[in-house]
Parts: structure tokens; sequence; C-alpha cells
């Protein structure tokens, strides 16, 4: 039999080591797979390494933190650069592309390096076609390339310039640059029944075709508490509460972000979380790189989810950066981070 042919009806496959749960059980030495079709049907210990090269087996690799976008933040020059200064070139300075063939370059490459779930926050719309539309094209692109992803519809309804209201940083402009900057970065502020009336619609138009919804979950996706109202952020939590769909957010990201929280939330971004009812397991929060291991005793304790980014973690403390505490709560309270 062989024993690699993975599409072979009760085929196997011999490893030196396999990685069943890495995390939560220790590698195991000398091991058979043994497949029906698709699908692991058994694992057996072999006596002896399997003669031949050496094969380490493990699940695929999980991204709980992408946004499928084909040009990366290194595309600007800005590789390990604060994200205040590159974010908004994104939405202004990158043309817009298809967004099938943006999200299937993204996804493929992700797929190349051995990532097959990934969390898609839908944060940069290309254009060009309805919301619906382009949402759609992301799941076929997603099918085509043969990953599993949950797509966060991204919700904005402040702060479109900076870390203030619009008109306060329009008003320290220059008058001659405000019509511009206004016209490019203002946020067109939509009602949170608005919000949450497109994540209904996309749930509900991947429900009619089922060969794209098996490959996506659809989730709540507000950008960020400094992004997002509270009145919208109070909306996202009771839908998610009567619809039981995630949500996905960042959360204390950068520096900037944390001196802002500090101001404005001074018992606690977190808390204030937590008394709106969005704080819980159905929450994932991005980041969290500005989170003190108060914040993340609180965020364990509700069980909601850290994903954290390496990169961004360097990209505030510098190349010596501590241990986050996400880390260290998560393994205390036994939750995800
Ligand atoms: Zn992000």
């Amino acid at each position: 039999m062989p024993s690699t042919a993975l599409n072979t009806p009760n085929s196997f496959i011999d490893c030196a080591w396999l990685l069943a749960a890495p995390g939560s059980q220790p590698a195991q030495a000398n091991a058979r797979i043994h497949l029906a079709g698709a699908l692991i049907n058994a694992v057996e210990p072999l006596a002896a390494t399997p003669a031949g090269p050496r094969k380490l087996v493990m699940p695929a690799l999980v991204n709980a933190h992408d946004h499928t976008r084909t040009f990366r933040s290194a595309t600007l020059g800005a590789f390990g650069m604060p994200l205040e200064t590159w974010l908004p070139f994104f939405g202004t300075v990158l043309p817009s592309a298809d967004p099938y063939l943006c999200a299937a370059t993204s996804l493929a490459r992700s797929a190349r390096n051995g990532v097959t779930n990934l969390m898609v926050h839908y944060t940069r719309v290309q254009g060009g076609m309805n919301y619906l539309d382009e949402a759609l094209s992301v799941a076929r692109a997603a099918r085509d390339v043969g990953v599993h992803i949950g797509f966060a519809v991204a919700m904005r309804d402040r702060h479109g310039i900076g870390l203030c209201d619009d008109n306060t940083v329009l008003t320290a402009l220059r008058p001659s640059l405000r019509q511009a900057v206004s016209a490019r970065l203002s946020v067109r502020p939509l009602q949170p029944a608005e919000h949450l009336a497109v994540v209904d619609a996309l749930a509900q138009a991947l429900q009619s075709e089922p060969d794209l919804a098996e490959y996506v979950t659809v989730q709540y996706g507000p950008t960020g508490v400094q992004w997002c109202s509270s009145p919208l952020l109070e909306a996202v939590a009771l839908a998610a509460h009567d619809t039981g769909r995630p949500v996905h957010m960042h959360l204390l990201e950068t520096r900037y972000q944390r001196d802002w929280a500090d101001q404005a939330f001074p018992k606690g971004i977190v808390n204030h979380l937590d008394a709106i009812g969005l704080l819980g397991p159905q929450l994932t929060l991005a980041h969290c790189t500005g989170a003190s291991p108060c914040t993340a005793d609180i965020m364990a304790s509700r069980c909601c989810r850290c994903s954290g980014c390496p990169a961004a973690w360097q990209v505030f403390f510098g190349p010596r950066s501590p241990a986050s505490p996400c880390r260290a709560r998560a393994a205390a309270h036994r939750v995800h981070a």
C-alpha cells in the first residue's frame, strides 16, 4: 500500500514523529496514521522508526488574525513601523483590485505556508461592487484555495483620521488640506442596525450557496474600541448574544491606542467591554499588545480569546519584548491565547 496517497481509500502515513495535539500532548515517536479517504481512521504506534526519510506529521497551522491583504505593510516600506504611520495608506494610496484575486493570492500564500484555517478580519473593502458580492468573492477564493475562514464584517463609525473626533483633527490641519484629508479618511458613520444588517445579509446569502457556506463562518468584526462608538459595540454584544455568532476585534495594538484607552476609560478598557456585555467566550481580541497583567486577568476570567502577533509585540516593546501577560493568564485560566 502507498504510504502517502492521501486520497486513496485505506492508505496510511508512517512517521518518525507525530504531533497529534501540539501544546496538550507530547510528540509521539514512530506512528502509523491510517486514512479512510481524506479522513484519519486510526493511529497506531510502530515498533521501530519507519524506513526512508524521517517524517514529522502535525495538524495544519491556524492563523487567528489576518486581513487577506495582497499587499502587506512591507510593500509600503512599513515593516516593523508603528501602525499609525502606514494604516491610512492602505485605504488611500494602494489602488483597489479585484476582491477575488486579492483574497485568492493572500489565501494561497497562507496555504503554501501550511495554514488551512484563517480568521479574515475584512477591514479593507476593494469596492467596485456591492459589499455582499465582494464578501462572496472572498468566500469563493477560500473555497477555490481550499482553506476555511472566519469572515468578520468590519465595522467602524468614528475616528477615521486620528484617535479623536474627525472634526477635531481637521480643525488642527491647514485649511488647504482639510477637504482632501476629510474626503480620503473621514468616517461616514452608519447606524449600528445598518452594520448588523450587513452581517445578517451575508449569512443569509451564504445559506443559499452551501458549497461556499461550508468554508466560511460569518462573524461580527468591530475594528477596535477606538474606532467604534459605544452604541455600536453594545449593539454587537446584543446581536452576538442573540445569534451566537463570534466577534473579532483589535485591542490595544499600539502605545497610542493604550494612551487613548487610559484617558477614555479610566476604569479600564476591558472593564468597559465587560460592562456592555461584549467580554466573553464569543469574543476574540487581536494583538492585545498593550494589555497589562490586570487587563489580561479580566479577559481570561471571562474566557475571551486573544490572538497575539509577535510582530506587533516587537513594534510595541522592541526586540527584547517581555512575555505576553495574555499568554501567562491563558495558561493560568486554561483559555486560548
Ligand atoms: Zn489586524
